[in-house]
């Protein structure tokens, strides 16, 4: 069991006076960083990248991370953003591979490799989504596609692959309100998880999470499974009570 990572992804939502609000509601009604760490429970907020400076400063134990980055280390690629650039704003975690960027910037597992490797080299902790659709569930196809996901993660990465946190996010259950239950869950995590474990002798420290209409009621099931490491929050987490009650549960469960 590896210590819980409850992280909020905000996705584009926010301006400086809600993220102010959200902010100060998290942090006001976290336990202090000790008591965090007693618990074994780390937060974290990835937010839009223009406000990583505003979050910074009003963080408390919360880490601060981004919601994507570009494969490449600087020059001549507009609208991308470097991790060194993250990086200069405290930034410690990144998403790579969102459904939402598979899917709407047609992002594939070797380009979310490549991302993957980018950040590990600038000292960014990556959190590679990975996840089938509603389709490849019904086909039957749950395993292989996020096997074939990691698989290109896990070639590009493999000396890497401590330093990694893993998101099981089905397709389905994003901003859907379909949550996966908990045994459909673990059941996706222990692949990963030994799949992880055929590449690296230290998989059982990498954090898997599950992401995916996670919420303040069905947070404590889904964490209480052995697999689960934590949770990739969208909706619950713009809502500070709910993310708050999300806390709540892993530090029951740790
Ligand atoms: C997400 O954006 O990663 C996510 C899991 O969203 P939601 O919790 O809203 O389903």
């Amino acid at each position: 069991m590896t210590k819980k990572l409850i992280a909020g992804n905000w996705k584009m939502n926010g301006n400086l006076a809600d993220n102010a609000a959200l902010m100060g509601a998290v942090v006001a009604g976290l336990p202090s960083a000790e008591a965090l760490e007693a618990a074994q429970v780390s937060v974290l907020v990835c937010v839009p990248a223009p406000y990583l400076a505003q979050v910074a400063a009003l963080r408390g134990p919360v880490d601060l991370g981004a919601q994507d980055v570009s494969p490449q280390k600087g020059g001549a690629y507009t609208g991308e953003v470097s991790p060194a650039m993250l990086k200069d704003f405290g930034t410690r975690f990144v998403i790579v591979g969102h459904s939402e960027r598979r899917q709407n910037h047609f992002e594939t597992n070797e380009l979310v490799a490549l991302k993957a490797q980018n950040s590990l080299a600038h000292g960014l902790t990556p959190i590679v989504c990975v996840g089938e659709t509603l389709a490849q569930r019904e086909a039957g196809e749950t395993e292989a596609v996020v096997k074939r996901q990691l698989a290109a993660v896990i070639h590009v990465n493999g000396h890497c692959l401590t330093e990694l946190v893993v998101a099981y996010e089905p397709v389905w259950a994003i901003g859907t309100g379909k949550t996966a239950t908990p045994e459909q869950a673990q059941a996706v995590h222990a692949v990963i998880r030994t799949q992880l474990q055929a590449a690296s002798s230290n998989a059982k420290r990498i954090p898997i999470l599950y992401g995916g209409s996670m919420n303040a009621s069905n947070a404590a099931a889904l964490l209480a499974q052995p697999d689960i490491d934590g949770g990739l929050i969208g909706g619950a987490a713009l809502k500070a009570a709910d993310f708050l009650q999300i806390v709540a549960a892993a530090q029951a469960v740790a």
